[in-house]
This record gives C-alpha cells, sequence and structure tokens, in this order.
C-alpha cells in the first residue's frame, strides 16, 4: 500500500480523498493555488505544495507542476478528483513515466472514452446498446441530411470530444440541420479544438441512468447499480438519487451485467460510469466516465462501501474487496449539489461565507470545503458543497432531505438550497416522475 498520496484537486472532493487516506493511514498531500492558500483542503491534509496562480491552466491543470510537488513530497501516487486532470490520457502517461502511480484507469482507457466516437464503437462491439446514429464522425451537411432521413427526425448533432454538455445541438427537421450542424461545429471548435462531430436519433422523454462498475484491471469486474440524474439543467445535474425510481431490480442486473462484462473484457482498472438514456423501458449508451463522478456518494450510501478506499487499493494492485454477491442495496439515497449561485439565473456567487453550519443525524452527510469566514474564490466551479441524505426508502430519503436543508446554514452567498426547498413541495419529485427535461420546463414556469 502506499505510504503518501498527492491530491490533484481541490475543494469537496479534496477532502474526500484526504478522509479516505487518514482512515487507511496514508499520509495526503495537497496543491493548491495562491487563490486557495486558505482552502479547508490545504489544512486537512498532512502537506501541501503551492502550484501556481489563480487559473486552473498554470495551476490544478498544470501536469508539470503536480509531478514536481510529487517528487518534492515523496508522495507515490495522485488521485485526481474529477474534473481537472481526472480525465486527461497524456497526464496518466506522463505521471506513470515519472515512476508515479495514477490511482484511475490507464491512460489507453481514458483515450478510448475520451472520443465519444471511439467510445460508442468499443462499447457497441462490447454488446453495450447505443443510441441509433451515425457511424462514426460526419463530414458534412450533405451526409448529415442523409443519415438523418435514415434515423428519422428529430435528431442531435455532437462533438467527438464533446464534454460538459457542449457542442450539442438538435434539428427537428431538415431546413434545422444545417444550421444546427454547423453551429454544432463552429462550438465544438471553439470548445474542444477539434470540431468533429457525430449524429444521433434525439430521444424526447429519456432519463439519465448511469451504471457505476469497478474494474481490478486484471479481467474483473462488478457494477453498483444505477444513479438516477435526470434532474438536469443546462445538461449539468442538479440532483441525483439510487436506486433509480423507475428501475427494477430485474433490469438492474440486467443493465448491470452488460456493463461489468464489457469493462472486464477490456480490463479496466478502477471506478467508471456508463451512462445511458432510458426510454421505454431502454438503455441507449451515451458516454463512459473513466473518473470518481460527483454524484458517487449515493452509491456510497446504498451499498455501504467506500469508493475512494477501492480505487486506492485497486491501484496499488490489491484485489477488489467486494464480489458482485457482496453488494446488496440498502434503502434509498439522494444528493443535492449546493453551488454558490444566485436565483434564478444561477449567475455564480463567490464571496465571504460568514457562517456555515452543517446539517447532522442519522442518514446525513454533508461533504463540503466551506467553513465559517472561507471566501469562495471566483476563479473555479461553483459547486461548494453536497447534501446527501440516505433513507430506508424513498419517502423516508426526501424527508430527510427536507429536514437536513432546513438546518443547512450558508450565510453570506448565495446558494441553490431555495431551489431544493421548492422541488421538494412538487408531486412530479415526490413521485420521483420526471424525465431530462422536466427541470428546465418547471425552472421556466417557476422562475419565470
Ligand atoms: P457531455 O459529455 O457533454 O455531458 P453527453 O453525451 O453525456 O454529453 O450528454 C449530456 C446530456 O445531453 C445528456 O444527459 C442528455 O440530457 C443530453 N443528450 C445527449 N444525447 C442525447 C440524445 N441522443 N437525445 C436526447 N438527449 C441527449
Amino acid at each position: 500500500m502506499f505510504e503518501k498520496i498527492l491530491i490533484a484537486n481541490r475543494g469537496e472532493i479534496a477532502l474526500r480523498v484526504v478522509r479516505a487516506c487518514q482512515e487507511m493511514g496514508i499520509r495526503s498531500v495537497a496543491v493548491h493555488s495562491t487563490a486557495d492558500s486558505d482552502a479547508m483542503h490545504v489544512r486537512m491534509a498532512d502537506e501541501s505544495v503551492c502550484i501556481g496562480p489563480p487559473p486552473s491552466s498554470e495551476s490544478y491543470l498544470s501536469p508539470l507542476a503536480i509531478i514536481s510537488a510529487c517528487e518534492i513530497t515523496g508522495a507515490e501516487a495522485i488521485h485526481p478528483g474529477y474534473g481537472f486532470l481526472s480525465e486527461n490520457a497524456s497526464f496518466v502517461q506522463m505521471v506513470e513515466d515519472h515512476g508515479l502511480t495514477f490511482i484511475g484507469p490507464r491512460a489507453e482507457h481514458i483515450r478510448i472514452m475520451g472520443d465519444k466516437i471511439t467510445a460508442k464503437e468499443t462499447m457497441r462491439a462490447l454488446g453495450v446498446p447505443c443510441v441509433p446514429g451515425s457511424d462514426g464522425g460526419v463530414p458534412d451537411v450533405e451526409t448529415a441530411k442523409v443519415i438523418a432521413r435514415e434515423i428519422g427526425y428529430p435528431v442531435i448533432i455532437k462533438a467527438t470530444a464533446g464534454g460538459g454538455g457542449r457542442g450539442m445541438k438538435t434539428a427537428r427537421s431538415e431546413e434545422d440541420l444545417e444550421i444546427a450542424f454547423r453551429t454544432a461545429r463552429s462550438e465544438a471548435k471553439v470548445a474542444f479544438g477539434n470540431d468533429e462531430v457525430y449524429i444521433e436519433k434525439y430521444l424526447e422523454k429519456p432519463r439519465h441512468i448511469e451504471i457505476q462498475i469497478f474494474g481490478d484491471g486484471k479481467g474483473q469486474a462488478v457494477h453498483l447499480g444505477e444513479r438516477d440524474c435526470s434532474l438536469q439543467r443546462r445538461h449539468q445535474k442538479v440532483l441525483e438519487e439510487a436506486p433509480g425510481p423507475v428501475i427494477d431490480a430485474e433490469t438492474r442486473a440486467r443493465i448491470g451485467a452488460i456493463c461489468a462484462d464489457a469493462v472486464a473484457k477490456i480490463g479496466y482498472s478502477g471506478a467508471g460510469t456508463v451512462e445511458f438514456l432510458y426510454e421505454n423501458g431502454e438503455f441507449f449508451f451515451i458516454e463512459m466516465n473513466t473518473r470518481l463522478q460527483v454524484e458517487h456518494p449515493v452509491t456510497e450510501a446504498i451499498f455501504g462501501v467506500d469508493l475512494v478506499r477501492e480505487q486506492i487499493r485497486v491501484a496499488s494492485g490489491m484485489p477488489l474487496s467486494f464480489g458482485q454477491d457482496d453488494l446488496v442495496i440498502n434503502g434509498h439515497a439522494i444528493e443535492v449539489r449546493i453551488n454558490a449561485e444566485r436565483l434564478p439565473n444561477f449567475a455564480p456567487c463567490p464571496g465571504l461565507v460568514k457562517m456555515f453550519h452543517a446539517p447532522g443525524g442519522l442518514g446525513v452527510r454533508m461533504d463540503s470545503a466551506l467553513y465559517s469566514g472561507y471566501k469562495i474564490p471566483p476563479y473555479y466551479d461553483s459547486l461548494v458543497g453536497k447534501l446527501i441524505v440516505h433513507g430506508r426508502d424513498r419517502e423516508e430519503a426526501l424527508a430527510r432531505l427536507r429536514r437536513s436543508l432546513g438546518e443547512l446554514i450558508v450565510d453570506g452567498v448565495d446558494t441553490t438550497v431555495p431551489l431544493f426547498y421548492d422541488l421538494m413541495g412538487e408531486p412530479d419529485i415526490q413521485a420521483g416522475n420526471y424525465d431530462i427535461h422536466w427541470l428546465e420546463r418547471w425552472l421556466a414556469q417557476a422562475y419565470a
């Protein structure tokens, strides 16, 4: 087992990894920009290294700064958290070339899944159901028209290099297609430096269901059921729950086995998420994330496992500490993302947190790097906390969410907490009756 791990991230996820290290008796090294000298992850880790100025491109996204920090501190392994360098295959290669261990999958698997067309082709060949669409990139509008006619409108044009919901455009008819195609292309060029796009059938009312998998890197893998992440704004998740309100045990076992078998066959190592759109009882693969997800705690809650500990164990060469039969669902968990944002427009709202009080009690987990007197810097993501509740069933989890939202105090900056209060009162939310467009529709009315 490693003696010292460097965490190449900040905020709540850096704390999450520090906590796992502490429980495993591993020393932790935090890295931080000059804007984060007073951040909680710096205070909680055993050691810290300043790696650069505030912009992420010169600090948290700088491979050389991070590898140097490992060399200075003698850390043997790097946990990337999510975002930043977590899905950067050349960084992983560089880490390995320096004789360090990357806590995550092999560079080759990150590369395959980072290119959406290759990911889809690979998954289809491994028996995973995919959204109907083009086989590979679409070179021009004329080809796009031919494919769209075949699969039928509406269609969605997506960037091969896409991520974070950018570079996607829908077309409801041939007249829309030309402009959608060109816009998706130019957006993709600007956002990713790669203008390759592909076409998929646009699903009208799907849910976003994702399967958590875990591979041992030696040809064995398990699944840890699904998360329903359909409540989204601008393709960004807002609330996640596990198990999914519309997935039964048989469906879970079937799609879970397909995903676990697929990743086992490629020798995948560590945590990963296979994302699907789910409509009329059918699953359609959209992408695979080769890292720990923001919403991993709902899975941890219902299975009673520590996914970060497992990532560290597997990266050090140890076997998985659970087999498929050991993984039994207990109750229901819901996570809400607390962002420092001002409603109704969700404008980022950094600044001084005059007072922070985290909720507690049975079945409540608050993952946050906030503290009273902390100044949220304006340079990074607006996620400042995740409130995760666990109950015997969905109803109890919802009651617990409402109760714990009432205990939470973030004074000084605006947050998305009021949104969750409003959502709790909605019959569709209480009934688990929502698709990926529900929240946008609701926001257009409620916050008009
Ligand atoms: P990104 O990597 O940018 O997040 P994804 O492929 O994961 O892109 O898609 C993000 C979201 O976009 C999905 O959760 C869904 O809301 C929407 N979306 C993507 N593909 C389709 C599709 N074929 N039909 C309908 N909605 C889609």
